[in-house]
């Protein structure tokens, strides 16, 4: 089999990069998923995604967000659905003294940019957000909430109306000589002039040594109903929320509210990883809402979904053509906080295949391991989601 481009991975980025590459070229554009498009084992498929411009200190990522809203809103126009719902972000000061410095970081920023955020005491905050209770709080104008699987499907059926292909089958080798072209286990091979690699927390296994490599984490999920009153836990009225150690989303997409650890669980293996959650982090989520959101902290639990992060170790995508072979494009990396900047990511990726300039400066998600940024302690926190 031939193609133009080859994409391996069918989730959020993969999707997004194959709808930007056919919509301004003629490109035969295939893309290859172990589990097939929009299965349950990706990263990109759950009902909802947090949206948001705080990025604590960093301008890099808040004008990021700031492109990557433009970008959805053209995507609701071109698609005819509603995918993103603003809903504003509460960033709740606590007790942990990384997420309150994030929290007053972003806050700064956000002003500083003139992005809209507000800075709540107690009284205002409780009179505002009654669901809430925390010393302080701090507003993003711009949160809200992405509806992910339907985003998913978007840009798949996007991506097929403009002649993109699809096919189930695992990548195993990448040979990329005279005659490049990638083997899979199911004994196909495809032959290719450029290779987009978007295969999330599977990647090492595709990856050279000397490209930055990622550890994938489990990440628990529960989504809580309250047991009175979820009209004041609907996008409307209630904005996505950042507390000590949790987050949790609005009941948009779902008649509950999502609720889950900011923090890394625990490395795994993505073949092996355990899929259910367990007991204890149902607690701990219910202990978090005890202090910050007391109605909900006796909801009653109607969901459950464990997904994996593939994080890099600076919380840092890697968005790069192989330093070597500029016919590979890679996109991974993305650290649990991808999902906001898929139509831009997306676009930076098929910039990228297609070898034109990249609309942002990608000296930071280079996938050269000696030149990556060092890690700073708790990088991550504020980073996820
Ligand atoms: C629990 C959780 C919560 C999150 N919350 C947020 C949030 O609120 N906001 C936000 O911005 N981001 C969030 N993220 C991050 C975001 O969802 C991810 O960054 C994004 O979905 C990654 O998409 P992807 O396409 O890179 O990877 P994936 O969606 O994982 O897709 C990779 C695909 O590659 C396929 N594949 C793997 N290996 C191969 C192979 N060898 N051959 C062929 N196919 C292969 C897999 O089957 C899979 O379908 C969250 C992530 C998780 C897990």
């Amino acid at each position: 089999m031939k193609t133009d481009v080859c994409i391996l991975g069918g989730g959020i980025m993969g999707l997004a990069t194959a709808y930007n590459i056919c919509k301004s070229t003629n490109s035969k554009v295939l893309v290859l998923d172990r589990y097939g498009v929009g299965n349950d084992f990706c990263s990109s498929n759950d009902v909802n995604r947090v949206f948001r411009c705080s990025y604590g200190s960093d301008e890099l990522y808040t004008k990021m967000t700031v492109s990557s809203l433009d970008l959805w809103t053209m995507l609701e126009r071109k698609s005819g659905q509603k995918l993103l719902i603003p809903t504003g972000l509460i960033l709740l000061q606590g007790q942990n003294s990384n997420s309150n410095g994030f929290n007053e970081a972003s806050f700064k920023t956000l002003s500083r940019m003139g992005l809209g955020a507000d800075r709540l005491d107690k009284e205002e905050l409780e009179s505002r957000f009654p669901q809430f209770r925390a010393p302080e709080g701090f507003f993003d104008h711009h949160g809200g909430l992405l509806l992910a699987s339907k985003a998913l499907h978007t840009f798949h059926s996007l991506a097929e109306s403009h002649g993109v292909r699809f096919a189930k089958a695992t990548a195993r080798k990448v040979v990329s000589s005279d005659r490049p072209h990638v083997t899979t286990e199911e004994g196909q091979t495809i032959e290719f002039r450029k290779l987009v690699v978007t295969t999330g927390p599977w990647t090492n296994s595709l990856l050279e040594d000397r490209l930055a490599r990622i550890t994938p984490t489990r990440q628990q999920l529960v989504y809580f109903r309250p047991l009175n009153r979820l009209d004041l836990f609907r996008p409307e009225k209630c904005p996505v929320f950042f507390t000590d150690e949790h987050y949790g989303l609005p009941a948009g997409g779902i008649d509950a509210v999502k609720v889950s650890p900011k923090e890394l669980s625990e490395a795994v293996d993505p073949d092996r990883a355990n899929r259910s959650v367990d007991d204890e982090q149902i607690s701990s989520c219910r202990e978090a809402c005890k202090r910050f959101v007391p109605a909900l902290a006796d909801g009653e639990v109607v969901r459950t979904k464990v997904c994996l992060y593939d994080m890099t170790e600076n919380s840092d995508f890697v968005i790069d053509r192989d330093p070597e072979d500029s016919k590979i494009v890679y996109g991974y990396g993305f650290s649990g906080h991808g999902f906001k900047f898929a139509p831009l990511i997306g676009q930076l990726l098929a910039q990228l295949t297609l070898d034109e300039d990249p609309s942002f400066n990608l000296e930071r998600f280079t996938a050269k391991r000696s030149k990556r940024r060092k890690p700073v302690l708790g990088a991550h926190l504020g980073k996820g989601e």
